[in-house]
């Protein structure tokens, strides 16, 4: 037997329906505020990444499916969706047209991380691009939509944390001021942060390791290291969260684990999930399109994880749709089972029919090993009468319908 590949994942009817709920409700939800789907190749030369992710991130130096073509190409799996939606922007032109300014996607990515309940090494998300808009309402309105899906979904408790990151005016001087308070008290810290402390201060907020974090709770804050414009971008994101109820909390450590991120960056938690990763997250990346060779336009997006959000995922009320099994005995009755079968379908009702012959026992048992609610029997007496014996297995209880009639009748009980 060969076994799937370590940290994938098959998935199947039950769990399926999970996410058949999610991305019907995302694009529903997306259509509604203007967005339309992009599907990018799951792979993209390396480069992108190093030059969009950054090879300092833990993504680019650690966690890549880097492999080269059979020409020599170095190619890469997308790690994260962004950069190649970006990619595209700029190779097709797409921020020429205005109708291509709200982007959604929804499809597998791939990381080489310890696999862990709820986190795969091929995982999938959703997300969305919001580009050209430069505004706090920008910011407002993506997170809405992040917050509105988690509410049409039915999951009730969602925690939205927000922050800035500033921007390449005044990041660098709170970078020199982290440092500086940080490297006094390195010996606190774990390995990591103090190799981060070199190379990426800012990624330090970002350690779990739980010794780092009295050291980290202590740390300067970026909210008071903004410049003025940045200041007043986050005030007045904040405001329109306010005013149209969406709530939230400030959380001045959070600084996301992507290097293209500035000002605005959001994460949604949900206590459901127990452990402290987010649901969704995201932010404002406005220099990432001119570094791919774009027009430097302001842009703006999340990404959700569709392994965690499916976990946590309601069943939702939906109506159990009509399952029937059609039960012919007597090889000359399959093809008007068939016939049968055709008229069903075509009025909406999911029907089940073998081709191999059974007796009238053996139909039933199968019937019951498919778990189905009705078994409708074509045997000779029916075909003559033109009526249909229906039979509710849960019950036992027993009609005689014309094939309208039965339709109907599957159609209002089930
Ligand atoms: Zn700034
Ligand atoms: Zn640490």
């Amino acid at each position: 037997m060969i076994n799937g590949v370590k940290g994938t994942q098959d998935l199947y009817f039950p769990e399926i329906k999970a996410w058949h709920r999610i991305e019907a409700a995302a694009r529903e939800l997306f259509a509604l505020y203007g967005y339309s789907e992009i599907r990018t190749p799951v792979m993209e030369h390396t480069e992108l990444f190093v030059r969009s992710v950054g090879d300092e991130t833990d993504i680019v130096s650690k966690e890549m499916y880097t492999f080269q073509d059979k020409k020599g190409r170095s190619l890469t799996l997308r790690p994260e969706y962004t950069a190649g939606v970006m990619r595209s922007v700029v190779e097709n032109r797409l921020h020429d047209s205005a109708r291509h300014s709200r982007l959604y996607y929804i499809g597998p990515q791939f990381r080489y991380e310890r696999p862990q309940k709820g986190r795969y090494r091929q995982f999938h998300q959703i997300g969305i691009e919001a580009l050209g808009d430069a505004s706090p309402g920008c910011d407002f309105e993506c997170i809405t939509i992040g917050r509105e899906l988690m509410r049409r979904l039915g999951i009730a408790q969602v925690e939205v944390r927000i922050n800035s990151v500033g921007c390449p005016r005044c990041r660098p001087a709170y970078t020199e001021k982290l440092r500086e308070a940080l490297a006094g008290r390195s010996g606190e810290l774990c390995q990591d942060c103090r190799r981060r402390l070199e190379t990426n201060p800012l990624r330090v907020l970002d350690c779990k390791v739980p010794s780092c974090q009295p050291v980290l709770t202590e740390a300067p804050k970026i909210s008071e290291c903004l410049c003025d414009e940045c200041a007043a971008h986050f005030e007045e994101v904040k405001n329109l969260l306010s005013e149209f109820e969406v709530p939230f909390v400030p959380w001045p450590r959070l600084v996301r684990g992507l290097d293209y991120y500035k000002k605005t960056v959001f994460e949604m938690i949900s206590p459901l999930l127990g452990a402290q990763d987010a649901l969704l997250g995201g932010g404002r990346y406005d220099g990432l399109l001119g570094q791919l060779g774009g027009p430097a336009l302001p842009s703006f997006g999340w990404a959700l994880g569709l392994e965690r959000l499916a976990l946590i995922t309601p069943a939702g009320e939906e109506k159990r749709e009509p399952e029937v099994y059609i039960a012919w005995m007597g090889g000359e009755l399959y093809k008007p089972a068939l016939r049968i079968a055709s008229k069903l379908r075509e009025k909406g009702v999911p029907v089940i029919i073998d081709g191999e012959e059974r007796s009238v026992k053996n139909s039933m048992k199968r019937a019951d090993r498919l778990n189905v609610k009705f078994a409708v029997i074509v045997g000779e007496d029916e075909i003559k009468a033109e009526r249909l014996t229906v039979k509710n297995l849960e019950s036992g209880e027993q009609f005689a319908f014309g094939v309208e009639e039965a339709a109907s009748f599957f159609m209002s009980n089930s």
